[in-house]
């Protein structure tokens, strides 16, 4: 397999929530949880859970846009943080790295700002990075935005003059005129008509595969994850629930957790038996002890509430945190062969 381009070790990222009752020491919301990964060159690593599980803030940390609490980022062999030995790269240590991440944002309104032309908006990253001076920075911005889809004569536009799918494929263009080989897209196609969301899919496929790219994508649309994603980890309440490749995620989901969220597509042929189990209440805002899940989990049982789950291997590159998947599976597996007959 490619070297990892991305590396995490037991990623931890607290944020402080009001004072407490004495107004003495803080609470904190733990919006993720001692999460490791690594993420290898050329794949497209899909993170998904719902609002709130802390998708946006993985990204954020790997990005160096917010500091961690604790753990440890290496990107391209590089180590970014390591709480451990008191390493955090500064803004200039970044400079050359930021340019190999770029981000794609969810609203691409929002990311734009509107008193600048597109031409500048691309060029930008450029100039900043001293990578081309003004006659070279404009035929690179002109370049990727045609590789975008969006006419070079349209250079002089603000973003106000475009619809929603054209701002995408404009953030796109100055993500990627930088030419970095690693993408966080956080929610890039929520925020658009369904109806141009699989035209900016399909640009990112291809871009992808033209260039060469390794993406994180974040999403909480299940559909597209499976599409564009190679990889996927499901995240609950800052901790993996379940990690495997896509066909394993889809086809062999093993975690109650990810069965919930995937069967909510419809499918010819349903793949185990707890099929269609309904999602118990919201997502809790402070972690329950022992599995983050117990307190939704339709299969809990009392070592659930007492226990945390280590992730178990349950095939090559398949890693479930459940105290009770195998029991499920082999239920499940049982009850589907008795329907069988
Ligand atoms: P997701 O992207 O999966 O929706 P986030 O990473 O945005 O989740 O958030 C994870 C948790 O961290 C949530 O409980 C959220 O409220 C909290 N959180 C995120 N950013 C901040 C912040 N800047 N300050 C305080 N809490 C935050
Ligand atoms: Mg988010």
């Amino acid at each position: 397999m490619a070297e990892p381009l991305v590396r995490l070790e037991n990623l931890t990222k607290n944020f402080p929530v009001g004072k407490s009752f004495f107004g003495r020491g803080r609470h904190y919301v733990r919006a993720v949880d001692d999460f490791s990964l690594e993420i290898f060159s050329g794949e497209s690593f899909g993170l998904v859970g719902e609002s709130g599980s802390g998708k946006s803030t993985i990204g954020r940390c790997i990005l160096n846009l917010i500091v961690p609490s604790s753990g440890r980022i290496e990107f391209a062999g590089k180590t970014i943080f390591d709480k451990g030995k008191g390493i955090h790269l500064s803004y200039r240590e970044m400079l050359p790295l930021r340019r190999d991440m770029q981000v794609i944002f969810q609203d691409p309104t929002a990311s734009l700002d509107p008193r600048m032309s597109i031409g500048d908006i691309v060029m930008e990253g450029l100039k900043k990075h001293r990578i081309a001076e003004q006659a070279g920075a404009r035929k690179t911005a002109g370049d990727y935005l045609e590789l975008c889809g969006i006419n070079r004569d349209l250079f002089l536009r603000r973003p106000g003059e475009f619809s929603g799918g054209q701002k995408q494929r404009i953030g796109i263009a100055r993500a990627l005129a930088l030419n970095p080989r690693f993408i966080v897209a956080d929610e890039p196609l929520s925020a658009l008509d369904v109806s141009v969301q699989s035209q900016i899919l399909n640009l990112m496929s291809s871009l992808k595969e033209r260039l060469n790219l390794t993406f994180l994508f974040i999403s909480h649309d299940l559909r597209t994850v499976e599409y564009f994603c190679d990889r996927i980890g499901v995240l609950y309440l800052g901790s993996l629930a379940e990690l495997g490749s896509t066909g394993d995620i889809i086809n062999n989901p093993l975690h109650p957790y990810t069965q919930v969220l995937f069967s909510s597509i419809p499918r010819d042929k349903p793949w185990l038996k707890p099929v269609w189990i309904q999602l118990q209440g919201e997502i809790p805002s402070a972690a329950p002890r022992g599995c983050k899940f117990h307190t939704r989990c339709p299969y809990s049982r009392e070592l659930c509430a007492a226990s945390i789950p280590l992730p178990e291997k349950a095939g090559k590159g398949h890693f479930v945190a459940c105290h009770r998947w195998r029991e499920l599976f082999q239920e499940a597996a049982r009850d589907n062969a008795a329907s069988d007959i």
